[in-house]
């Protein structure tokens, strides 16, 4: 398959388009089409990493990667995602915290670098390799730990200071080796300036191999598809229904999966987007124009985005806004109703959440008492373990939470940081001082 350039560039093969990140005219790369799948054939398909394997083989079909595909699910989606009846009827968690990291970031960062490895052994991307990563806090911890001691790649971590919580500083700068990372005055929307400035620059680029991993990146897209597919097939299975999710959103990349499973076909019903304060999708889904703006911080972290990053691919999609806007709902929660949710989810549904799914929980609070409809089976997606927000949940639950043995290790290892301006120039001039470190 081709993948197309949302700003009208040549289009490129699948591999081209993992490797690169981002188009060379700032667009995003999107699959040519969507195809719809038999989901008689899925019927074998048991494992995420066998649903992930059908759901992607399209894509990979024609490509130099196609004969890895099985190889890299096995290993990059090695990861479980139950999805877990809660105790409020009709409703459950899909929990996708429980991989290295913790967070759901985990599937896309470790797809990304396993597809990378293959990339670089068949000699079909540079042999040295910079990866540019802006965070809000689990982007680039998941994507160091997948990069972390890989040959002939170094990765550069940006996250904002004093807007990610400690545990998720500490992850970022626990690695070492092949992984920098970076702590700039900022927001997160700037260290996501730095990072496509970096990547359009002319003169980094003839210098440097440089690329991204974001959620802008189709390597990281793709794979979060397989455990919306995963799920939906199971509950239907099980239940016999398609099932409805609630997604946790900032840059619209996890929800963005969601929406292109349930285009090829796989039993996902309503499709609706939880944000925090940010409410910029909220009034565009709303009917407003859609109007970016300055990210403000909230307690959910890993959110605080002002100009979703994927909503240009999601447009894609679509005939046009009207269409986009008749097709989905989100909504904006406060940090007052994510600090009651945390506060009540042990008593209410049996469940510890963190402040990003407190926002779906609250979401779907508020579609049950709209429509009175009890009946519909609906999954809150779990996007990171609570434990990586000890300061703010444990304060609400009134105990200590248990950390993940994976976690645990990581805030074993010292940190190192180094803090640097929202500036362009002195961005440009770290990366090309840099010397590359490969790692033996
Ligand atoms: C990244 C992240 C989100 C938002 O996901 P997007 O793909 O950017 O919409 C939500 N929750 C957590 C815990 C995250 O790390």
């Amino acid at each position: 398959m081709q993948f197309l350039d949302t700003r009208n560039g040549p289009s490129v093969s699948l591999h081209q388009a993992i490797a690169c990140g981002l188009a060379p005219s700032g667009g995003l790369y999107v699959p040519a089409a969507l195809p719809v799948l038999n989901m008689a054939d899925a019927e074998q398909a048991e494992t995420l990493a066998e649903v992930a394997e059908f759901a992607l083989a399209p894509f990979f079909a024609g490509d130099l990667l196609a004969p890895h595909l099985t190889e890299i699910c096995r290993e990059a989606l090695r990861i479980d995602t139950p999805l877990k009846a809660l105790s409020v009827e009709n409703s459950y968690v899909l929990e996708l915290f429980h991989g290295p990291t913790a967070a759901f970031k985990d599937f896309g960062a470790r797809f990304l670098a396993a597809c990378l490895a293959r990339l670089s052994a068949e000699h079909a991307v540079p042999q040295e390799t910079t990866i540019l990563v802006a965070t809000s806090g689990d982007t680039g911890a998941a994507v160091a730990a997948a990069f972390h001691q890989h040959d002939n790649v170094r990765v550069v971590v940006l996250h904002p200071v004093g807007r990610v919580s400690a545990r998720q500083a500490h992850q970022l700068g626990c690695f070492g080796d092949n992984i920098h990372s970076l702590q700039v005055a900022g927001s997160f929307d700037d260290c996501q300036r730095l990072v496509k400035f970096a990547l359009n620059d002319d003169e980094l680029r003839t210098q440097l191999t440089l690329s991204s991993a974001n959620s802008i990146s189709l390597g990281r897209l793709l794979p979060q598809m397989s455990y919306y597919a995963w799920a939906a097939l199971t509950h239907q299975r099980r239940a016999g229904n398609s099932l409805n999710v609630v997604i946790p959103t900032g840059n619209l990349g996890n929800a963005l999966a969601a929406v292109m499973a349930r285009r090829m076909g796989f039993p996902v019903g309503n499709i609706v987007f939880a944000t925090n304060a940010n409410a910029v999708l909220e009034r565009f889904f709303a009917g407003d124009q859609y109007q970016p703006q300055t990210s403000v911080a909230t307690l959910a972290n890993a959110m605080d985005v002002g100009a979703p990053s994927n909503f240009e691919r999601l447009r894609w999609w679509y005939e046009d806004d009207l269409e986009l806007q008749n097709a989905f709902h989100a909504q904006a929660v406060s940090d007052a109703e994510i600090e009651r949710i945390i506060r009540l989810g042990e008593s209410h549904y049996g469940q510890v959440w963190c402040p990003h799914t407190a926002t779906a929980v609250n979401v779907l609070e508020q579609i049950r008492a709209q429509s009175g409809d009890t009946d519909a089976d609906w999954a809150v997606v779990a996007t990171a373990h609570p434990a990586k927000f000890e300061t703010i949940v444990e304060p609400l639950i009134g105990r200590a939470l248990p950390v993940p043995e994976a976690l645990a290790a990581m805030l074993e290892r010292p940190a190192q940081h180094l803090t640097m301006t929202a500036d362009e120039a002195a961005f440009k001039q770290y990366l090309m001082q840099q010397s590359y470190r490969a790692v033996g």
